[in-house]
């Protein structure tokens, strides 16, 4: 069986890679989609474990060749979904996720209708701009442009399947699991079963 596809956006600052880490982390079954971006590695991270970082050209070549699912352009940098990534995950039967940006959601919406979207939300916008100012990390100008960036992300938030709220890291990482879980019940993904099941009622 083919694994499911799950999208999931968040405005910046929402715990988005943390409650994915963590679920990755404790279930093998679920894995993330490594996106190829042309931004430069930060502290720690790995090339083909947290991103494909490439170049510019390289980048365009791929998009020359129709190699990417979606692809968007954040914070000066491209980032893009490999289709033949994707295609060997899913292949796999794990289900998979796609923590991309609300421009990439969009994108993927209406090539794969069938994958799953999920919004993480802050508990208000409030509570966002306060653990922005408060990470310590960012100039004022580097916030400013953030929380506008994040307005504009909550905004898209009503074309997504789902909504979680991110008041506490435990809940949602729950809620997370029980969405992506939720899905493999579906009748329709379990056609093998009932066609046995009918065939002995026969
Ligand atoms: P960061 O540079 O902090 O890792 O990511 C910046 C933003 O780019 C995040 O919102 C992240 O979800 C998004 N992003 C990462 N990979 C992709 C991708 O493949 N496609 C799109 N559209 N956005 C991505």
């Amino acid at each position: 069986m083919l694994g499911n596809i799950f999208i999931i956006s968040a405005a910046s600052g929402t715990g988005k890679t943390t409650l994915v880490s963590r679920l990755l982390q404790k279930h093998p079954d679920i894995r993330a989609s490594v996106s190829h971006t042309t931004r430069l590695p930060r502290e720690g991270e790995e090339n083909g474990r947290h991103y494909h970082f490439v170049s510019i050209p390289e980048f365009e070549a791929m998009i020359g060749d129709a190699g990417f699912l979606e692809y968007a352009r954040v914070y000066d940098n491209y980032y893009g979904t490999s289709m033949r990534q994707l295609e060997e995950l899913t292949r796999q039967g794990v289900d998979v996720i796609l923590e991309i940006d609300v421009q990439g959601a969009a994108q993927v919406r209406q090539a794969l209708p069938q994958a799953a979207s999920i919004f993480i939300a802050p508990p208000s916008f409030a509570v966002l701009e306060s653990r922005l100012r408060g990470r310590g990390t960012d100039a004022p100008e580097v916030i400013a442009k953030r929380l506008v960036e994040a307005r504009n992300e909550i905004e898209q938030a009503p074309l997504f399947d789902y909504l979680v709220v991110n008041d506490d890291l435990d809940n949602a990482e729950a809620a997370l699991l029980n969405i992506i879980r939720a899905k493999r019940f579906l009748s329709s993904a379990q056609e093998k079963t009932l066609h046995s099941l009918l065939a002995e009622t026969r």
